[in-house]
């Protein structure tokens, strides 16, 4: 059984990245710069900027935060976003969800400049990779597509299981895998909370993207022997054995499943840091769109 290490792989890649942006940084003494928009104060979206931060800081890329007040009206929200579309010196933008519920997340996503929107949410660039265009990916499925390339598991031909069908991770990955790509070419089936027969379904996969956002859902014997497995869940749950009482547990239950399984992804370790540096690889696109590089 091949244990997929996320961790190991994302480290790579940011070591990939940094010698880019030095290179830049070298050449045109200018470095790619992101923006995070972050509105009110949720502890879960404060965290995931400031990893968003560190992981641009780790690699030489200028990030900038704009905070905002949860009472922000829509429009003061759009003026920041034009803000940052105008600026030429931004090259990606990022606008931290949930957003308060006054204020319409399609209506933001889609006044984000589609060149600079590197969450690749924006409805142009969601067009964009269905039709296998070159454009940003979303993170997640980015990541997924990453490991699986660097892992070289062959995903032409097989059966390949998302479950799930969110706008960030199960539907995109599930275009992903059926574009006439490289990881890709493979037959999808994307099961949610309407499929009748999942267990049955999921069982058929050659590799089964778990993505539904329940622990431990995915257990042994939805597994064809052989499978490759692939979790996207992130649980945290109480722990005595760990100092901070916690510990993180995935949508697969990891200890019957990597029994059953040829290659699968640890929670933590896994998925997570790849979507980590899908976004910096997005920056570094978006820089060399600006410089037409690419
Ligand atoms: P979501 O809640 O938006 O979507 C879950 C999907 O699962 C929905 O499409 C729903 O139809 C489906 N579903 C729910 N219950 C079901 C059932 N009983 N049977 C079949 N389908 C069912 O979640 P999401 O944003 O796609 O995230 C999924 C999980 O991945 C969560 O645990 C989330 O925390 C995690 N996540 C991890 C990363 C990472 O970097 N590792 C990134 C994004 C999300």
């Amino acid at each position: 059984m091949i244990l997929i290490n996320g961790k190991e792989t994302a480290e790579k890649i940011r070591q990939e990245i940094k010698a880019e942006v030095a290179g830049f940084l070298d050449t045109y003494d200018a470095a790619p710069h992101l923006a995070a928009i972050l509105v009110g104060d949720d502890p879960a979206s404060d965290t995931y900027v400031s990893h968003k931060e560190k992981d641009c800081k780790s690699v030489g890329i200028t990030s900038s935060i704009y905070r905002l007040s949860t009472k922000i009206t829509e429009k003061e929200l759009l003026n920041t976003v034009d803000f940052i579309n105008s600026d030429d010196d931004i090259h990606g933008m990022i606008v931290q969800l949930p957003l308060p519920e006054h204020i319409n997340v399609d209506r933001v996503i889609s006044h984000i400049n589609p060149k600079k929107d590197v969450d690749g949410f924006h409805p142009v660039n969601v067009g964009k990779m269905a039709l296998g265009y070159p454009t940003y990916l979303p993170a997640t499925p980015y990541g997924i597509m990453e490991l699986l390339k660097r892992y070289k598991i062959e995903t032409a031909g097989k059966h390949c299981v998302v479950i799930g069908r969110s706008n960030i991770v199960g539907t995109p990955m599930s275009i992903l895998l059926s574009r006439k790509s490289n990881p890709g070419n493979a037959t999808v089936t994307i099961c949610h909370s309407h499929t009748q027969n999942l267990k049955d379904i999921a069982a058929t996969a050659d590799i089964l993207i778990a993505a539904i956002g329940k622990p431990e859902f995915v257990t042994a014997d939805m597994v064809k022997k052989g499978a490759v497995i692939i979790d996207v869940g992130i649980h945290r749950i109480p722990s005595d054995k760990t100092k901070t009482g916690f510990r993180l547990i995935g949508d697969v239950k990891f200890d019957e499943v990597s029994k059953v399984a040829s290659a699968i992804t640890p929670v933590p370790g896994g998925v997570g840091p790849m979507t980590r540096v899908a976004l910096l690889l997005n920056t570094l696109t978006a820089f060399k769109n600006s410089r037409s590089l690419i």
